[in-house]
Formats: C-alpha cells, sequence, structure tokens
C-alpha cells in the first residue's frame, strides 16, 4: 500500500487531461523534467492553459477566474518554485474553448496556444508574486511520424530529446537468497506459486 509523499513538491505542471497524450506527459516528466509522482503538483484540465490565455479574461472572464482559482489553492499551500506549462496539438479541450472564443476573435488555433502559454506566465507570476525566484519552462507536445509525441521548448524552439531511464517501480526487486527454496525434483516444483510471484513483478 502506497504511502503519502511527504516532501513538499517545489513545481507545478500543467497539461491537458486528452487521454491519448497521458503516457507520452508522464515519460516526459519522469525522464526530462525528472519528477517522479508526488515531487510535483499535476493541475490538468482541458485545454491546459486556454483559460488562462490572452481574450479570455475579458471574453470568458468565468473560465479565467476558475482557473485562477485552482491555481490560487496551489500557491496558497505550496512553496511552488518551478511552473511547467504544456500545451498540445489537436487539443480538442482547447479547440472547444477556441470554437466559442471565434465568435469573437480571429483564431489560429497552434500560434495561439503558444501565445497564451506566454500571457499565461505573466498572470501566474502576477499571482504568485511571494514566489520571487519562480521559474517558468513552456512545452509544446506534437504528434509526429507514427503517432510518436515529440516535446518542443517554447522558449528556445528547440525540440526535446531525453533518455529513458528505467523507474524505480519497473526495477524488480531482489529475492533474499537465503529464502529462495530450491525444489528437488521436477514434479515438486510450485509451478502456480511461481506465475504468481512473476505476475507481481511485472505489474
Ligand atoms: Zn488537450
Amino acid at each position: 500500500m502506497a504511502k503519502l509523499h511527504l516532501k513538499p513538491p517545489e513545481a507545478m505542471v500543467v497539461h491537458c487531461i486528452d487521454p491519448r497524450f497521458q503516457p507520452a506527459f508522464r515519460e516526459f516528466i519522469r525522464h526530462h523534467l525528472g519528477f517522479q509522482e508526488g515531487e510535483y503538483i499535476p493541475l490538468v484540465v482541458p485545454g491546459s492553459v486556454a483559460s488562462l490565455g490572452t481574450s479570455i479574461s475579458s471574453l470568458m472572464p468565468k473560465h479565467f477566474k476558475v482557473f485562477k482559482d485552482h491555481l490560487q489553492v496551489v500557491f496558497d499551500s505550496n512553496q511552488v518554485r518551478r511552473v511547467v506549462l504544456i500545451n498540445h496539438e489537436d487539443c480538442r479541450g482547447y479547440a472547444s474553448l477556441m470554437r466559442r472564443l471565434q465568435r469573437f476573435v480571429k483564431i489560429d488555433l497552434s500560434k495561439k496556444q503558444i501565445e497564451d502559454m506566454k500571457f499565461a506566465t505573466g498572470v501566474i507570476r502576477q499571482m504568485a508574486q511571494r514566489f520571487t525566484q519562480l521559474q517558468f519552462e513552456l512545452y509544446m507536445a506534437c504528434i509526429g511520424a507514427d503517432n510518436e509525441v515529440t516535446f518542443q521548448d517554447v522558449l528556445t524552439g528547440e525540440m526535446i530529446v531525453f533518455e529513458k531511464h528505467p523507474s524505480p517501480a519497473s526495477v524488480p526487486p531482489q529475492e533474499p537468497a537465503g529464502e529462495r527454496a530450491e525444489p528437488t525434483t521436477e514434479k515438486e516444483k510450485p509451478q502456480a506459486n511461481r506465475r504468481g510471484s512473476e505476475d507481481n513483478v511485472l505489474s
């Protein structure tokens, strides 16, 4: 059974709910950003920072306020130093919000996603003024060949390349040598138990 992770997180990561991107987001957060579960605050919302973007505060103030309220809770109870914002291509949450916004302003979606992340940093910085060391990282998750998800650093324009390290949870636990009972004959091997323990290691 998992225990409470008591070490306070210093980072917040904002990304979309889109289930197609969750494995890529997890991988990116673990291997590029270097966070294990519990080491960061995940703020997972439809469209990521869409509700903090340009024109939203004046044209859709309720969306803007709800997102800011969520952020306020994060900042009130955590010492955040690092804020990571991730938007992604083909975002249905974003598109849905933008369809409504398009009644008022003309929108180039991919351009707006980038602009909004930069705009959101200003909104967040203003809300979190007491954290003077606040650092921002902005990324765009893109769909490449064979549906591979790649990440671009929005501030530098660089494509991110990272190595995948095995997570502690995926490394099979070492069996203590003293407890390993050697079956005496082929017939006595406890097949069912052996299969059970292998399943445990894999899960
Ligand atoms: Zn999305």
